[in-house]
């Protein structure tokens, strides 16, 4: 049927779009909360670098402060070109610079001229050099310290400069001194550890970084003018500064975010985690690559998938299981009605049968009635042709004694006639009358008496006066008219020609038992006398269906009706339900 493809074609597309439309959810939704989860480990792990870092720096923050208060500093810075001094201080600084773990310390004068360094043995030494340019040292005359990352003018080394200012008594500046911390062995830490790991400065200038290929790559464009300051300051020496480019994918939180960066190894796509250090003034930022984010979307799309095709099979199940219940329903009502239909067909034609069994038993009859009615018709013409002589005669007492006969002879006729009419008349079915036994075999002995008288038949009928059964008088009266012309017809031939009736309480009910004495119904025949059109009679006088239809009748009214044979003949025995006591209509 096309119509019902349609609808499988339809259901289909319906599971697939579903299927696919849960699948997309879940990856965005297993994607969104691995992003999330990343970034809380990305902003952890930042954390500890910042608070690395952060100790480092401060363990060295004081020191050129303390050192500023040293005289023997005080006091070269008051007498520039005492060599002695010089070389003592140089001694002192370098044992100091020892100690604390610095790279270099360095002491400058008010006008920015190296006096003395804690590397003045090195090839490099700074001694002698002016580093009035760096920022360092205008913002410790300006505001008494300062703190700055450059790469080094003399060693091309790249550090972190703090500064101090040094005052005289009065409290001016005579000069700045100044540590440097070479953050290399911190970055060579770092070479090992998962992830790229940046440290931009204000301008967004990689200065530190575990890929040394990033290093010295600027995150954001830097202007013109921004350029020119940072040559004039010689902040990264004569490192080339080049750009990181990158493009923002996905803004996952306010301080993370998914970049696709197109880094010296290619273009990839980052998870980039920022943590800003506002004492240095640096950012700090962490890159990493969503290699398992991929397979936790992976994860989360087919578990998805199992559900949504679980809930659809369980859908199709019950709606199959509801269509099935609803065709078993339409299946079962039908039956039904078929049911009902072919019990009424069934009755009607029982109804009918019964009514034509009937019409069959009336056509024997009226034969045997009509030469029965012809009787008392000759002696009633007989009578009145005496009456007449009589009258003439006047002797009208004998005429009264006459009348009386005749109106016996026409009662009789009446009777019969009676019978008849009632015979033949179809009862409606389901009729449930209160009935005397005695009463109803009576009528049918009635109308069987002529031929009963005719063929010499012995009647012994006991039924007793309180036989109340429950019934249709028509139909029981059809019953009993069936058996007793069996047994009659059965008596035929014999010698011995006795019928007994009796009747017995039993089982709720009345059993009336007729026997006769005409030599009882063969073996092999007693299961089939009930069956329709069983007859052993000859053609034109039996159709088999007497016992059939009084079978039916009885059952109807809720009996039984068995034969057997016993003594001469063959006994029926016919057993009705009592009537309710008083109940009668
Ligand atoms: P029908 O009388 O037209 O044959 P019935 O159904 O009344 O149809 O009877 C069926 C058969 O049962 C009879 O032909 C007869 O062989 C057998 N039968 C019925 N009553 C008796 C009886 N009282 N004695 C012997 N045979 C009987």
């Amino acid at each position: 049927m096309p119509a019902s493809r349609y609808r499988v074609v339809l259901t289909v597309l319906l599971i697939l779009a579903g299927l696919l439309l849960c699948m997309h959810l879940a990856g965005r939704v297993a994607e969104q909360r691995a992003w999330d989860e990343r970034s809380q480990e990305a902003r952890g792990q930042l954390q500890l670098y910042a608070q690395a870092i952060h100790t480092q720096v401060q363990r060295f923050r004081s020191v050129p402060a303390l050192l500023a208060l040293d005289s023997d500093i005080r006091q070269l810075l008051a007498n520039p070109d005492d060599q002695n001094l010089r070389e003592q201080l140089n001694l002192r600084l370098e044992a100091q610079n020892q100690a604390a773990g610095s790279s270099v310390l360095y002491l400058l004068d008010r006008h920015g001229e190296t006096l003395a360094a804690s590397n003045w043995r090195d090839w490099s030494s700074f001694v002698g050099n002016n580093y009035a340019f760096r920022p360092y040292f205008l913002d410790a005359l300006a505001n008494d310290s300062g703190r700055y990352f450059a790469v080094g003018v003399t060693t091309g080394i790249p550090g972190y400069f703090l500064s101090s200012s040094v005052k005289n008594d009065r409290g001016e500046v005579i000069g700045v001194l100044v540590v440097k911390l070479e953050l290399e062995d911190m970055q060579r830490e770092w070479v090992g550890q998962s992830g790229i790991l940046l440290i931009s400065d204000s301008l967004d200038i990689v200065i530190l970084t575990n890929r040394p290929a990033w290093r010295f790559r600027y995150l954001r464009p830097l202007s013109d003018e921004v350029r020119e300051r940072l040559v004039a300051v010689r902040r990264y020496a004569e490192q080339t500064l080049q750009p990181l480019p990158s493009d923002q994918v996905q803004q996952i939180a306010e301080d993370s975010e998914q970049r696709l960066v197109e880094g010296p190894d290619g273009r990839r796509l980052y998870l980039w985690q920022r943590l800003s250090l506002p004492e240095e003034d640096w950012t700090l930022h962490l890159l990493q690559e969503p290699q398992q984010i991929a397979a936790s979307v992976r994860s989360y799309r087919l578990a998805a998938a199992g559900v949504w095709m679980t809930l659809a099979f369980l859908l199709l199940f019950l709606a199959q299981r509801r269509k099935t219940r609803r065709i078993e329903q339409r299946n079962r009502s039908e039956l039904e009605r078929l049911v009902e239909e072919r019990t009424r067909e069934l009755h009607t034609a029982q109804d009918e049968l019964v009514h034509a069994a009937r019409m069959a038993a009336l056509g024997q009859m009226s034969a045997a009635l009509a030469h029965e009615i012809n009787q008392p018709l000759t002696a009633l013409r007989m009578q009145l042709a005496s009456q007449r002589l009589l009258l003439d005669s006047g002797r009208t007492d004998a005429v009264r004694e006459g009348i009386g006969q005749v109106e016996g002879l026409l009662e009789r006729m009446a009777a019969l006639t009676s019978h008849l009419k009632t015979f033949a008349r179809k009862s409606p079915a389901g009729l449930r009358q209160r009935l005397s036994l005695a009463e109803v075999l009576d009528q049918a002995l009635h109308l069987l008496a002529p031929r009963i008288r005719s063929e010499g038949v012995e009647v012994q009928a006991r039924v007793p006066g309180d036989a109340w059964v429950s019934g249709d008088a028509i139909r029981l009266e059809q019953v009993l008219i069936n058996l007793l012309t069996n047994a009659l017809d059965a008596m035929l031939g014999g010698q011995v020609r006795q019928l007994h009736i009796d009747c017995v309480p039993e089982r709720d009910g009345w059993t009336l038992r007729v026997a006769d004495s005409g030599g009882g119904i063969a073996a092999e025949h007693l299961e089939q006398v009930f069956e329709p059109f069983f007859t052993t009679k000859p053609v034109g006088h039996g159709l088999g269906l007497g016992l059939a239809v009084s079978y039916g009748i009885v059952r109807d009214l809720g009996g039984t009706l068995e034969a057997s044979n016993e003594g001469a003949g063959a006994v029926f025995k016919l057993h009705l339900p009592a009537a309710e006591p008083g109940h009668s209509e």
